[in-house]
């Protein structure tokens, strides 16, 4: 292909020839065309017809410290330069892999010390499970096999990460998952709720943890894991007692409790890891998205001591990548880790930009004729989209509702996500206060445009 492709309709032909999208309906896609994204800088986005977009997303949740930043260019083709690529196998290791787990160790809460490196979120928790298979076969407990995860949740696409994940759409597609897998359900009140109150609501579901663990026999469940809130999903925050009671009833069965921060870690909710936010402990963390800001992929388990020390001293562990460790991943995730830390990025989310967005979302919408709840803390926030708000009531073709709405959003050149009849919004952490301003007025022009096309078509 020597032609030089510079249109929109170009890339539009191409890609429609030859590229297939994750998780689109090709043919439809093919029809109207992709949006050839071009160019970013701080927040936003271009397209190839010179639109200037607002991403709402941070990309897929990954772009933390927003588009542009040449300290991660700068560190990526200077290890380029130096040590493209090397692996970690054979008694070998390099200084950014180095340094990056030092860091890590810094920046974790004070138990977890050690950290396997692989190149995405869905291989991340794929790496969590063998270490904890690992850890219950070193402590002569092999038969502490099940896994317990909740529906609704996503823990990537893999055949592991798809099994955990309790999105039935993927699992209809999936005539093979890996065993040894339970589901729960998820901590969402809004929607599953009934007449109950919400922290009710949110010790009931944790329960059914422990009702789960004593139907598989204690000494058979190796671990529970868990978004501490649902992104995919929704943006679920769970009720506030919730965690606490989940971490109960781990420590109760000796049951490991996996953190998947893989959308929560590195600032999200103001904290450096979601987990801290909700007050609870977790053995494992995985983690990847905002470790790099999405600028080369990576992703990476913390393993608190209790966890590694016994895997460590107990000879081989039988798992890696290739690409375990990229020096150039490496180099990039620190000189990002840096950023969030020394531009006090994270307790910005905290202390200012996390704030204020929340203030404004709820000033803008909260009292919506069709939102149903604002969910969120820092920079992310779930909005519901509902009949009605008192009665809890959704709409019987919210699926559509959302599209709907994200469509206006889609026009409107702000990046706001659909999950079924929720609106997510998480932008990248360095947010301004006039981008906030931004974001959350075209979000509610797209959700006013919303309901006038819901009473039109009543
Ligand atoms: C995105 C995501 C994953 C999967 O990460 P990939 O890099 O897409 O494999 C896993 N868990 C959560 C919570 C995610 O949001």
């Amino acid at each position: 292909m020597n032609d030089r492709i510079d249109s929109t309709a170009h890339y539009r032909a191409l890609d429609a020839a030859h590229h297939m999208h994750p998780f689109s309906d090709m043919g439809a896609l093919n029809r109207t065309g992709s949006r050839v994204i071009v160019k970013a800088e701080g927040v936003y986005l271009w397209d190839s017809e010179g639109n200037r977009i607002i991403d709402g997303m941070a990309g897929l949740w990954c772009v933390n410290v927003g588009y542009g930043r040449r300290e991660l260019a700068d560190a990526a083709l200077k290890q380029m330069q130096e040590l493209p690529y090397y692996n970690t196998f054979f008694k070998t290791t390099h200084p950014p892999v180095v340094e990056l787990s030092a860091l890590l160790a810094e920046l974790a809460p004070s138990k977890f010390n050690r950290f396997l490196y692989c190149n995405s979120g869905s291989e991340a928790n794929d790496t969590a499970l063998r270490a904890v298979h690992r850890y219950w076969a070193v402590q002569g407990q092999p038969k502490k096999r099940h896994v317990i995860a909740r529906t609704n949740a996503y823990h990537g696409s893999t055949i592991a990460g798809a099994t955990l994940g309790g999105m039935s759409y993927m699992h209809e597609q999936m005539p093979s998952k890996m065993e040894h897998v339970a589901h729960i359900d998820q901590p969402y009140w809004f929607g599953e709720g009934g007449a109950m109150n919400a922290e009710a609501f949110g010790l009931a579901r944790a329960r059914q943890l422990e009702a789960k663990i004593l139907e598989l026999g204690a000494d058979n469940v190796a671990a529970f894991i868990g978004e501490p809130f649902q992104g995919a999903g929704g943006v679920i925050f769970p009720p506030s007692g919730y965690w606490p009671e989940v971490e109960r009833i781990c420590r109760k069965h000796d049951v490991l409790l996996i953190a998947d921060e893989v959308i929560g870690g590195f600032g999200r909710t103001g904290e450096w890891f979601a987990h801290e936010h909700f007050g609870f402990e977790p053995d494992v963390i995985t983690m990847a998205k905002g470790l790099t800001s999405g600028y080369v992929p990576m992703g990476a388990v913390a393993l608190s001591d209790r966890i590694a020390d016994p895997i460590v001293q107990n000879g081989e562990f039988n798992h890696g990548f290739t690409y375990s460790g990229h020096p150039v991943a490496a180099a990039a995730a620190v000189a990002n880790l840096k950023l969030l830390r020394d531009e006090g990025i994270v307790a910005r989310v905290k202390h200012d930009a996390g704030p204020y967005f929340q203030k404004r979302l709820r000033e803008a919408l909260g009292d919506h004729p069709i939102v149903g709840e604002i969910a969120g803390v820092g920079l992310v926030a779930g909005i519901q989209l509902a009949e009605d708000r008192a009665t809890r009531k959704r709409f019987a073709n919210g699926d559509d509702i959302g599209a709907m709405c994200r469509d206006f959003c889609f026009a409107s050149n702000l990046v706001m996500r659909a999950s079924h009849d929720r609106m997510l919004l998480s932008p990248p952490l360095v947010v301004t206060h006039d981008e906030i301003d931004e974001i959350v007025d075209r979000a509610s022009a797209a959700i006013d445009a919303t309901a006038r096309a819901i009473t039109r078509a009543a």
